[in-house]
């Protein structure tokens, strides 16, 4: 057995020797026949496994890598294959399998930003070609790995070797079974949900979010992209921020691979552009941009693009492509309302499987109106306060993180909580005040809390009058104008209302 073994193994050695030797010659014709850019990027990754019946087997680092080879340099590969062989052969490949250890689970993994420059990584490699010999076959994951960092380029790099894993810069968290639907984002969050279903075939084309920071706009369009690499096994989505976008176009200029660039953007199923109002004043990389949507557009391609305004109030950007952005859907995002901040709030402490009281929730949510991220922030800041210093989560808790997250609190005024502090003061019990009685005391108190109640919380007369043992408005107003007409006239009853008053706040701080 280990005799057959070793005999085998010597004969593949030889062979894989021989194999080598061909496809460095085949090579150094490539070589001069591409920009070096090219080359380390589509070339040197392909490591050659067998040369039979007139085929040429290849391993390759993923499916995208070779249909990408198949579409560009096919010809090249058979016709210099062709002149060092002296007769014709076909090209077969296998891809390596996945490696874990290179796919990226956070954003910080993502290559996408601070990757190492062209420079370093040719180093990199050509240091680690020398010192091996020149038949190994590299093993899967450490080959993976040094490929990946070069794939297809440090500007529109992939970070694994299957077409399956190919993540499109896409972060996983950001999908739409974790994006809360409101009235704020229904639209955006039902087009987008169109789009990613069947991408490139709804008049969404093409779909722009618009709308103020932290509202979604990331989350939302990134959620496109998943879904479609999910749903869609064979299609490409890719994310990009303008930012990214226009860098490694400037880039590209200077490394002379504008044609990759743009053919890497071109050949993409569904593209991504975020926060396209970074594109003001960059006229070059708008042109790009301009002829990259051209194409997809023709070719049926899906583009989603975010923007922290509408299109038409874009400024420093090409008419033409302002006219563009409007030939599809544009959809707003608006900040949310209280429900669904508290339904986000209560999905991430869900997410998080930590239990927070709902008077935490609605606290934070009441008092934090404008951001999505900042309400993430806040939430995220109670539960590490919670658990950095031991404590639990309460209300208490809760001030404390938001005074240093927001600066400073609303009180959280609720009609309860004064009908509460209302009775407690005339030493009345609660119920009554929401009871039919008109016992003078509790007539009183009643009109009292019906008073504080449109004073400090934001609720409608209607409301204020449901809570009330669902009396109508015109009662509540009543109310309302008793009190104050008392206060005018009575001295020592507008101290009381004023010390009521601050009972109340003090009790919803
Ligand atoms: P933008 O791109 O508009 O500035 P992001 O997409 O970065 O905003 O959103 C900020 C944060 O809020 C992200 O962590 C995101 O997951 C979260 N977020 C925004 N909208 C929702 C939503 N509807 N449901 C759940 N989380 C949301
Ligand atoms: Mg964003």
């Amino acid at each position: 057995m280990d005799f057959v073994f070793h005999q085998r193994t010597e004969m593949n050695n030889s062979q894989t020797v021989e194999l080598r030797k061909i496809w460095d010659n085949c090579l150094s014709h490539i070589r001069s026949s591409v920009t070096k850019q090219s080359f380390k990027t589509w070339f040197e990754p392909i490591v050659p496994l067998e040369l039979a019946n007139g085929e040429l087997k290849i391993r390759v680092p993923s499916q995208f890598f070779y249909e990408w080879l198949e579409e560009r340099y096919y010809p090249l590969i058979t016709r210099t294959l062709a002149d060092v062989l002296g007769h014709e052969v076909k090209i077969s490949h296998s891809i390596f399998p996945d490696s874990e250890a290179s796919t990226p689970t956070s954003p910080e993994a993502y290559p996408a930003e601070g990757l190492p420059n062209a420079t370093a990584i040719s180093n990199q490699v050509s240091q680690s070609h020398s010192t091996e010999p020149e038949n190994v076959i590299y093993p899967p994951s450490a080959r993976t790995r040094e490929t990946a960092s070069l794939l297809p380029s440090p500007t529109y790099g992939f970070t694994n070797s299957s077409s399956s894993s190919f993540n499109g810069f896409l972060h996983p968290r950001y999908t739409f079974e974790n994006f809360i639907k409101g009235d704020s984002n229904q639209l955006a969050r039902a087009a987008a949900l169109a789009v990613a279903n069947n991408p490139g075939g709804t008049s969404f084309n093409p779909l722009v979010i618009y709308g103020g920071v932290g509202l979604g706009k990331t989350h939302l369009i990134q959620a496109i992209g998943n879904h479609v690499l999910h749903q869609h096994k064979a299609k490409r989505a890719i994310y990009v921020s303008s930012e990214k976008f226009t860098v490694d176009f400037v880039d590209s200029i200077q490394r002379d691979t504008i044609n990759d660039f743009s053919a890497f953007y071109r050949s993409m199923d569904v593209l991504i552009v975020d926060d396209i109002q970074f594109f003001a004043g960059k006229e070059k990389t708008q042109d790009s941009f301009f002829h990259i949507f051209n194409t997809l557009h023709q070719l049926g391609r899906q583009i989603v693009l975010s923007s922290d305004r509408p299109p038409k109030e874009l400024k420093g950007l090409d008419e033409r492509l302002i006219s563009r952005f409007q030939w599809g859907l544009t959809a707003d995002i608006q900040p949310p309302d209280l429900e669904t901040r508290i339904a986000i709030l209560r999905n991430k402490s869900e997410h998080e499987n930590i239990e927070i009281p709902q008077d935490v929730i609605e606290f934070i949510a009441a008092n934090v109106t404008s951001n999505i991220r900042e309400l993430e922030g806040c939430l995220i800041g109670l539960l590490a306060k919670a658990s950095l210093e031991n404590r639990e989560i309460n209300l208490a808790l809760a001030q404390e993180v938001l005074k240093s997250v927001v600066g400073s609190i609303k009180y959280h005024i609720t009609i309860e909580g004064i009908q509460r502090s209302v009775c407690e003061f005339f030493d009345i019990p609660e119920d009554l005040i929401r009871a039919k009685t008109r016992k003078q005391e509790v007539v009183s108190a009643r009109q009292i809390a019906m008073y504080l109640a449109k004073e400090l919380t934001n609720s409608s007369l209607k409301t204020i009058g449901l809570h009330f043992g669902g009396r109508d408005h015109s009662t509540v107003i009543h109310s309302y104008q008793t009190v104050e007409d008392q206060m005018r006239s009575d001295g020592k009853f507008s101290e009381t209302i004023t010390q009521l008053r601050k009972k109340v706040e003090l009790a919803g701080k």
